[in-house]
C-alpha cells in the first residue's frame, strides 16, 4: 500500500522568507526558525533550500537539533541554540560551532568556564516569563557578558499574534531599556513581531511559522499538502455505524472510503466528525472517530473516485484544520508524522 504523501513546496517557503525578510526592512537580517524538524516539514531540506535564497543565520530548539542541522549545512552558517548552553551540551557546542542563546547565570558561568573563546548570544526575559535572564540579574552581569563580545542579545513576544495587545509596548519598551546603548545587535520579533512593525525587527528577525505558511502571517503562501490514499470503499446501509464507538450512524446509504492515516501520523483524534477531507477540491466529511491509522470518509456524492484524499491543500490549510481541531498550526504541522513520504518541490532559487 502507498503510504500517505506530504507534499512540501520549498518555492512558497522561500517566498515566504522574501515577504518577511521585506517586511523586516533593508537594515535587518532574516534569519530561519527551524527548530522542531523545521515545524515537522524536514530542516536540511528547508534550511538547505533557505540558504540557497540567501538565509546565513538559523535558529534551533536544542543543541542535538544543531547538531544535525550542521551535518546537512556545512560550516558556513551560523547555527543559534534557544535552549542555550545546556548541561551535556557542551561538546557539541565547541566541536559543531554552535551559537548558544544565554538564557541565565547558571548557563552564563558554564559557558564562560568551559568555552570561554566560543561565540555566545544572551536571552533576556521582557515579560514572558519562559526563558532569559530578568532585568536584575541582567544589571550585575552586563558589564562582564557585554565585555566578553556577546553575538545577539535577544528576547521573545509573548502575543505578538494580537497586535493590540499591551504586552507587545511592555516588552518593547523593557527590550530598549534592557539593550540600548549596548552596541550589540538585537533580535526581538519572530513572525509575529515582523508583522507588528519596524519597532520591532531591530538587528535580526526570526520568523518561523510564517516560512510554513502559518498564522498570523495571514498572506502567506501554503506550503504543504497532504494526500492520504484510499484503502478500501464501502457500501454502508441507512442505520449502519461507522468506527470505534459507532459514533456516526448512517442517516441513508453512504459510500464510506477508509483512508490510510490517522492520530499516529498527528491527524489529532479532536478532528473526530469535525474535518473535512477533499476530492480533487470537492469536499467529503470525515465521519466517525479518528483511529490510529485510519479516517473514514463519506465520499457518497462524488462520482469518480480519487486515489487519495486532501487533508491539507489549497482547500483546507494548517490553520483551517487546527480550528477544526480546536488548536493552532503550529500544532497541526509539528504533529505531522514521521509515516508520511516527504516529498520536496522546488527550492532551487
Ligand atoms: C519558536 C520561536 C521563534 C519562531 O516563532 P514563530 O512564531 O514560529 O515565527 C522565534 N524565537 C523564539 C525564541 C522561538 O521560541
Amino acid at each position: 500500500m502507498a503510504s500517505a504523501t506530504l507534499q512540501i513546496d520549498l518555492d512558497a517557503v522561500l517566498a515566504n522568507w522574501r515577504v518577511l525578510d521585506a517586511l523586516s526592512g533593508a537594515a535587518c537580517e532574516t534569519a530561519a526558525v527551524v527548530k522542531a524538524d523545521a515545524y515537522g516539514l524536514g530542516a536540511a531540506r528547508v534550511a538547505q533550500a533557505l540558504m540557497r535564497a540567501g538565509v546565513r543565520k538559523f535558529f534551533v530548539a536544542l543543541a542535538e537539533e544543531g547538531a544535525a542541522l550542521r551535518q546537512g549545512l556545512g560550516e558556513a552558517p551560523e547555527i543559534y541554540v534557544l535552549s542555550g548552553h545546556m548541561a551535556g551540551d557542551t561538546e557539541m557546542i565547541g566541536d559543531l560551532g554552535l551559537t548558544p542563546m544565554l538564557n541565565s547565570l547558571e548557563q552564563v558561568t558554564r559557558h564562560f568556564e568551559a568555552l570561554p573563546d566560543t561565540p555566545f548570544g544572551v536571552q533576556l526575559d521582557t515579560g514572558m516569563n519562559r526563558l532569559g535572564m530578568e532585568a536584575g540579574e541582567w544589571a550585575a552581569v552586563a558589564p562582564i557578558v557585554i565585555g566578553a563580545g556577546p553575538k545577539l542579545l535577544m528576547s521573545h513576544l509573548a502575543c505578538a499574534d494580537e497586535p493590540g495587545h499591551a504586552a507587545n509596548a511592555a516588552q518593547l519598551a523593557e527590550f530598549h531599556h534592557l539593550t540600548d546603548g549596548t552596541g550589540v545587535p538585537r533580535s526581538f520579533a519572530a513572525t509575529g513581531g515582523i508583522l507588528l512593525g519596524r519597532a520591532y525587527t531591530f538587528d535580526l528577525t526570526r520568523p518561523g511559522i510564517g516560512l510554513y505558511g502559518g498564522a498570523p502571517f495571514a498572506a502567506a503562501h501554503p506550503v504543504v499538502r497532504l494526500s492520504l490514499p484510499l484503502v478500501q470503499v464501502r457500501e454502508v446501509l441507512a442505520g449502519e455505524t461507522v468506527g470505534y464507538g459507532c459514533a456516526w450512524r448512517a442517516a441513508a446509504d453512504s459510500r464510506i472510503a477508509t483512508v490510510a492515516a490517522g492520530y499516529a501520523d498527528g491527524l489529532l483524534r479532536a478532528l473526530s466528525g469535525r474535518a473535512t477531507l477533499y476530492a480533487n477540491g470537492t469536499p467529503c466529511p470525515l465521519v466517525g472517530r479518528v483511529s490510529m491509522d485510519l479516517i473514514t470518509v463519506d465520499v457518497t456524492h462524488l462520482g469518480d473516485l480519487p486515489d487519495a484524499l486532501d487533508i491539507l491543500c489549497p482547500e483546507q490549510g494548517i490553520e483551517a484544520l487546527a480550528s477544526a481541531a480546536g488548536t493552532i498550526g503550529y500544532e497541526i504541522l509539528t504533529a505531522l508524522g514521521g509515516r508520511y513520504t516527504r516529498r520536496y518541490g522546488g527550492g532551487t532559487a
